[in-house]
């Protein structure tokens, strides 16, 4: 039954024509295996007693990311607020590049935290270092900088991933000052995959560290913090003061450990088909110019094309692929799990037939 129920799912989109969705990595599905595990997970109440199955997940992903402890939450929007809550207090400044998550979708967060997001414009999601350390000073504010959090792979720059390097100096600067660093790593696994290197390489430059299982690694839900002991007690008891404590969460821890232990490598898969969409989308299509994806995301500038995303997100769909725009000229396409090689030439070609419909009508016109 649960194998059935995973083959209905896995193209995504029961209705035909089939559809190509590269809006995000969270349109995956959960595998089989996940299916499995979720039936045969033991469960108990994680308020009370605790979920042997949200403690297995906890303590595996806490070694992974190469931390004392970890917290399972509902979702990466909520770690990185938890995060947010351990280290700052009311009136303090959170300093982060300024098209990261935190800031760009996020930063609502200010809401309960009281603090101030100070964004540093960078390069690939990269701050500029001098620019990070007058931030990092409360410029003319003269706030306190409490939090410092970075980003890799970096959703905003279109999936790229941070130099180690890079993330060596803003640990150096920060914890010079004190100031503890956190990342966020809702795609974690596609930027190690990308380095080459485990992932507890690049969670030890940072305090604490996000990750979401929901995105490529495909469980259904469900995200993980992790960090020192004292930080990740103190996230636990903030965690039932907004409401993050869940029950019987072990039927969805069980899908987060397959999502840890078993998924990260698949991912080289999805970094392979974006660079060859972002391949196809440059070498035959004028109007269009993709970037050069290191991961899974490929940023597409249609402006040249003379038409906006959103017409473009409208001509594609007629076509049934489906594509996000993130600005007036800009779209987002990810790949995942679901998408295939036949998807990626689908997908191409029905740029191809939404650039010839609109140099069609400019011929009319
Ligand atoms: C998706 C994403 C989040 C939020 O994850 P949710 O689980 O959807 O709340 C946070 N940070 C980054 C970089 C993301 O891409």
């Amino acid at each position: 039954m649960y194998s059935e129920i995973q083959r209905s799912s896995d193209r995504g989109h029961a209705s035909s024509p089939v559809q190509v969705d590269l809006r995000s990595d969270t349109v995956t599905k959960p595998t089989a295996a996940m299916y499995d595990r979720m039936v045969r997970a033991p469960v108990g109440d994680d308020g009370l007693d605790g979920d042997p199955t949200v403690r297995v997940l906890e303590e595996t992903a806490a070694g992974i990311l190469g931390k004392e402890a970890g917290l399972f939450v509902p979702s990466c929007t909520m770690a990185n607020l938890l995060a947010t809550l351990v280290h700052v207090q009311r009136n303090d400044q959170v300093v982060l590049e300024a098209r990261a998550h935190m800031y760009m979708s996020e930063r609502g967060s200010a809401t309960f935290t009281n603090a101030f997001y100070v964004p540093v414009a960078g390069t690939d999601g990269a701050m500029d270092l001098d620019r990070f350390v007058d931030a990092l000073q409360g410029g003319s504010s003269r706030l306190r900088t409490a939090l410092v959090s970075v980003e890799t792979s970096h959703n905003g720059s279109g999936g790229t991933v941070l130099p180690l390097d890079h993330m060596a100096a803003v640990q150096g600067l920060s914890e010079e000052r004190g100031i503890p660093v956190h990342l966020d790593g809702a795609r974690l696994f596609n930027a190690a995959i990308a380095l080459g290197v485990e992932a507890a390489a690049i969670t030890r430059f940072a305090t604490s560290v996000s990750l979401c299982l929901c995105k490529g690694l495909s469980a259904p839900t469900g995200a993980i913090l992790a960090g020192s002991a004292g930080q990740i007690t103190r996230a636990r008891q903030l965690r039932r003061m907004i409401g993050g404590q869940q029950r019987q969460a072990g039927i969805m821890a069980a899908a987060g450990l397959e999502a840890v232990t078993a998924m990260g490598q698949r991912l080289l898969e999805d970094h392979g088909r974006a660079r060859r969409l972002s391949e196809r989308l440059n070498d035959h299509h004028e109007g269009l110019t993709a970037t050069f994806p290191q991961t899974n995301i490929v940023q597409v500038d249609v402006e040249a094309s003379g038409r906006s995303a959103a017409e473009w997100v409208e001509g594609l769909e007629a076509r049934s692929v489906l594509v996000r725009a993130i600005s007036r000229t800009r779209l987002r396409c990810v790949t995942h799990r679901h998408i295939r090689d036949d998807d990626v030439e689908r997908a191409a070609q029905a740029f191809g037939s939404v650039a010839s419909a609109f140099a069609d009508d400019r011929a009319r016109a």
